[in-house]
């Protein structure tokens, strides 16, 4: 039997276009409407930049603590078991603490996510 179908054992690391610092990322399968699974691996301060996902996104704290806050919104520190849901279309990031790296897990609707700018000092620190 094949284990782990449609899963690759391979990380990528987060390119500069759409992460700050140091990510990787690990992407599972996609579901016939487009749903997606995949891990991912924050350092410390390290984030992604702002973006939305069009089909909404859920976060899973796996393990460390991190940071998640939408746009004009305040800051969720992420704990091992939170849940969170960013709705679709809403401009957000997610990312390490400043003292800690996390790994989520993230469960994404259809459709590819549209990418900004990134999160600069100030925002990062803003509503925490
Ligand atoms: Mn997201």
């Amino acid at each position: 039997m094949e284990a782990a179908i449609g899963w690759g054992a391979v990380f990528e690391k987060g390119d500069a276009g759409r992460f700050t610092g140091d990510v990787w990322l690990r992407s599972g399968p996609a579901a016939g409407d487009g749903t997606n699974v995949g891990i991912v691996h924050f350092s410390p301060g390290a984030r992604t930049h702002w973006h939305a996902h069009p089909g909404g996104q859920f976060l899973y704290g796996l393990t460390g603590r991190g940071r998640v806050r939408s746009r004009g919104g305040s800051g969720h520190v992420l704990e091992p078991g939170d849940i969170v849901h960013v709705p679709a279309g809403e401009w957000h990031f997610h990312g390490g603490a400043p003292d800690s790296p996390v790994v989520h897990v993230a469960v994404n609707g259809g459709g590819a996510p549209e990418w900004g700018d990134p999160v600069t000092d100030e925002d990062y620190g803003e509503g925490f």
